[in-house]
């Protein structure tokens, strides 16, 4: 659980990045199916109508802005109280219950969604997921895998590495990738771009407060200053947009009346 707490916005680095991502359109969305359905079994789902509904919502408006293949794009909110959210191949999306409830205003939300649905459509996933692959079983066995199952070994395959925590590792470009994208994605939807600034200063408040927490990932991860600073130089063309709603008042009101989440008491 803890794994998956700290992967997602806050993501650790690995220092390679291939090139070849091995696995096809088709095979990603069945991992990403198969990879959610045992992510449903290990993050504590939030399931309140009218939250999950907001977040269907703006996930569903960024998604119309994403570059790339069609995914069959999903989102749901697992119950954390972190500033969080993480991603999976081909289109499920998670926000943690912790961004909803500690966003200052719509924008903030929608940039978190945004920076994950960027993940997918520059399908980083399936980037980590050959890799993990190829590092476990070797090209040869991943090759027979994908080819001659129809899909059954591919999800299986998946399932067997997300226990490892492998997929949700992103690399430090990929994560760059996933900032600007992300920025263009928000923008383009019609949310105010400084939304995703605010967002990464919150982040760098929160680990100036919980330096154990951060201390592994400030080891191997790019700065969360100079992923400030080049989002602060990508902003400049990007101002105006919505930055905040009467819905997301209103939504953040209903959080706050509802029971705290399960892992945050
Ligand atoms: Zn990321």
């Amino acid at each position: 659980m803890t794994r998956f707490v700290v992967t997602g916005i806050f993501l650790l680095c690995s220092a390679v990045v291939t090139a070849a991502v091995l696995v096809s359109v088709e095979e990603e969305i069945e991992i990403g199916r198969a990879a959610n359905e045992q992510m449903r079994k290990q993050v504590p789902e939030f399931t309140d109508a009218t939250v999950v509904k907001y977040v269907r919502d703006v996930g569903t408006r960024l998604v119309r802005a994403a570059p790339g293949e069609k995914y069959p794009y999903t989102f749901s909110v697992a119950d954390l109280p972190e500033i969080n959210a993480f991603s999976l191949p081909g289109g499920p999306v998670w926000i943690h219950r912790g961004v909803l409830s500690r966003a200052a205003n719509e924008s903030q939300v929608a940039a978190v969604l945004a920076h994950e649905v960027a993940h997918i459509a520059r399908r980083h996933g399936a980037d980590r997921l050959t890799q993990g692959m190829v590092a476990k079983w070797g090209l040869g066995l991943l090759g027979a895998l994908l080819g001659n199952t129809g899909g059954a070994g591919a999800a299986q395959a998946a399932a067997s590495l997300l226990t490892g925590g492998v997929i949700l590792k992103f690399s430090r470009l990929e994560e760059k990738e996933a900032d600007e994208l992300g920025m263009s994605v928000l923008t383009r939807s019609g949310w105010d771009g400084r939304g995703m600034v605010e967002l990464f200063q919150t982040l760098q408040r929160q680990a100036s407060r919980e330096q154990s927490s951060v201390d592994a990932f400030l080891s191997s991860h790019p700065s969360p200053q100079d992923r400030l600073a080049n989002l602060s130089a990508q902003l400049s063309k990007r101002r105006g947009g919505t930055r905040d709603s009467a819905r997301f008042r209103s939504v953040k009101a209903h959080l706050a009346r509802l029971p705290t989440s399960r892992a945050g008491r």
